[in-house]
């Protein structure tokens, strides 16, 4: 598809008249300084600007330039990013912070393939942090401008499809233009998250509406053309509570064990288990886990509580249980690190969103 430059400079005209009245006014948007549009581009990686609102400022505080994120520890950084989901994320910033300092004296690079040559950063964020903060001339297709773009030009074919990918990507070139890339950028996202909804586009209020190909057909819940997903696997897992000696007695620790760092959810700690294979009960599995994952047998106890999460590819049901340690000091045999910790000392530790809710009913027990 090549869309007109006369259709395409109308298009940009309407956008940007729009996104001068109402822009988001988002934190991130009052800077040009590259660090914080590329912490803020990362954040917003498959998270919600109302999620990432609560960690923005409080990240910049804590690591304010690309230096001091290059010098802090990585479980400091994962402590910071606690609850934002991801993590592979964070692990990829600090890395990222590490080369910039090493490879490119502290400066963030201003082009697309510098930026993409950094760990966490693919087409879609080099082209924000590069139209956004440089004013670069480049592309940005995220879901919402994939959104949009397939709806107001009738794209069709699956965009997860390269040939898909490339119609789409010559259309958001077209509409970039040196000066305004950034805004264009940043409107079309503002498009898709306010009005061109995945369901129910509000198109009576789209500054795009007579440029909008599906809206003239009545097609706007056919584009983007994607393929029905599959069902989301359920995984049944178990968890220990351990604690080294009675609860109630004084001085009484917990065991948690750090994860592997190239794993999901890699560096953060946990309450230590894991997969009830087939045919197990929960506590042959959590036996089974305590022993494979740090050497250790434990007495079973009650169960403490159950939750439901819910991860991007699967579901999890995760049955925990308190047990106290009979045998074997523990070794970090399938898990990267282990610690036995006071629960007042708990909260100086990064764990995933899953573990935190255990931890709170723990601390409201
Ligand atoms: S007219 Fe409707 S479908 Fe078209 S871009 Fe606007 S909100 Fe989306």
């Amino acid at each position: 598809m090549v869309a007109k430059h006369a259709a395409l400079d109308r298009l940009r005209e309407a956008l940007l008249s729009w996104y001068r009245i109402e822009a988001r006014d988002l934190p991130w948007r009052a800077t040009r300084d590259p660090y914080a549009v590329w912490v803020s581009e990362i954040m917003l990686q498959q998270t919600r600007v109302e999620t990432v609102l609560a960690y923005y400022d409080r990240f910049l505080k804590r690591f304010p330039t690309v230096e001091s994120l290059a010098a802090a520890s990585l479980d400091e950084v994962l402590k910071a990013w606690e609850g934002l989901g991801y993590y592979r994320r964070a692990r990829n910033l600090h890395r990222a912070a590490g080369g910039i300092v090493e490879h490119h004296a502290g400066r963030i690079p201003r082009s697309v393939s510098e930026l993409r040559a950094l760990p966490g950063i693919g087409a879609y964020t080099a082209g924000a942090i590069a139209s956004i903060a440089f004013g670069r001339e480049a592309p940005a297709l995220d879901g919402n401008i994939i959104r949009v773009l397939s709806r107001l030009f009738r794209v069709s074919g699956d965009p997860q499809r390269a040939a898909t990918r490339d119609a789409l990507l010559e259309i958001a070139t077209g509409l970039v233009k040196p000066g305004n890339a950034g805004q264009v950028n940043q409107a079309l996202m503002d498009l898709g998250a306010r009005l061109c909804r995945p369901r129910s586009p509000r198109c009576a209020s789209c500054p795009a509406a007579s440029s909008c190909a599906a809206h003239k057909h009545g097609e706007e819940a056919l584009y983007p053309q994607r393929p029905r997903r599959k069902a989301i696997p359920l995984v049944h897992v178990v968890a220990g509570i351990v604690w080294d000696r009675e609860p109630q007695e004084s001085g009484a620790k917990l065991l948690i064990a750090k994860r592997h760092e190239d794993d999901m959810l890699g560096g953060l700690w946990e309450f230590p288990g894991g997969r009830i294979e087939d045919g197990e009960s929960h506590e042959e599995a959590l036996a089974r886990e305590l022993c494979e994952e740090l050497g250790i047998e434990v007495e079973i106890g009650e169960c403490f509580m159950e939750l439901d999460h819910a991860y991007t590819h699967f579901r999890v049901s995760l049955y925990v249980y308190e047990c106290r340690h009979t045998h074997g000091r523990p070794r970090a045999i399938d898990c990267a690190d282990w610690a036995w910790v006071l629960p007042e000392d708990l909260d100086g530790y990064a764990f995933p969103v899953a573990d935190r809710r255990i931890l709170d009913r723990l601390v409201a027990s």
